[in-house]
């Protein structure tokens, strides 16, 4: 049977929009074979999964998580973990940190919105989102459309939240690096697409970041992911490979958060090529 895999995805434990329940459903439905859930600064889901082992019937689960950190100049990088020990204390300490860190920043778009923007968030919509335990952007755009300041979050997001400086309230790359290495697990650098058009990166400029990354304890590289076109795609295969790096893949699925569905691996409709992802799959140890 031909592997149906994807390694990137989040849950209402971030800021998807499927609970886990509806995601293992999704999943099944879907006949995939193996996956992994996601959710930034949270390995909750892990947790949850458990109870639907039995509907996942065999299918492959790895332990995963996506933490937002923070690397000289580079205020936004998405590092993935996978495979993971989820009762490993450093793990949970840092995903404590990250949430709490998520509030701060929180609290800053308030304060930006009602600096540069004079938009004056109401204290009901203030103290909800602040309760929601891994709250991002998407949640404070959504108070933005509901308050009529535009209809899609791809629209209100840039407009009113971006060019905010939170360097000091994201993880330190190395430390979340040598947390999920010290807790069992793999660090992946995820989309780096995004990275690219984040910072106006080329791909040499990747090659670079990762040359300096990879002595540093980075272990692989998503090369599939639902922004990546073939051409990416490919110049990232040449950077996993020049650098020894295990190559990783995955949707970004958020739900209805935003428009990519399950097992979308490229922008451009490439396949994915199992054999490539198979490295991941001998070195990385299933949740079950
Ligand atoms: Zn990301
Ligand atoms: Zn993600």
């Amino acid at each position: 049977m031909q592997p149906k895999i994807d390694l990137h995805m989040h849950t209402t434990c971030s800021d998807g929009t499927d609970s886990v329940e509806a995601l293992v459903n999704k999943i099944v439905k879907g006949g995939f074979t193996h996956f992994s859930i996601t959710d930034h600064a949270t390995i909750d889901a892990c947790f949850e999964v458990e109870k639907y082992k039995k509907e996942l019937n065999g299918i492959k689960f790895y332990n995963g998580t996506e933490v937002s950190c923070e690397h000289g100049m580079l205020d936004d990088l998405h590092l993935l973990g996978y495979g993971f020990d989820k009762n490993a204390k450093p793990m949970l300490d840092m995903s404590e940190k990250a949430k709490s860190y998520r509030k701060q920043r929180a609290r800053k778009m308030f304060e930006h919105l009602e600096n540069k923007h004079n938009i004056k968030v109401p204290k009901h919509y203030q103290d909800a989102i602040l309760d929601i335990p891994t709250v991002g952007s998407p949640h404070v755009g959504r108070v933005l459309i509901e308050m009529g300041f535009g209809d899609t979050l791809s629209e209100v997001i840039p407009k009113y939240l971006q060019g905010i400086k939170v360097t000091e309230l994201k993880i330190n790359l190395l430390e979340a690096i040598n947390t999920i290495k010290t807790c069992g697990g793999i660090a992946s650098l995820a989309h780096p697409i995004r990275i690219m058009k984040g910072f106006n990166y080329t791909h040499k400029d990747i090659d670079l970041l990762v040359g300096e990354l990879k002595p540093l304890g980075l272990d692989g590289i998503e090369i599939y992911n639902c922004n990546q076109s073939k051409s990416d795609i490919e110049e990232f295969i040449t950077i996993a490979n020049k650098y020894k790096l295990i190559m990783t893949g995955g949707s970004d699925y958020h739900g209805k958060n935003k428009p990519v569905s399950l097992g979308m691996l490229s922008s451009d409709g490439t396949q994915a090529d199992p054999n490539l992802l198979e490295e991941f799959f001998e070195k990385v140890k299933p949740a079950f």
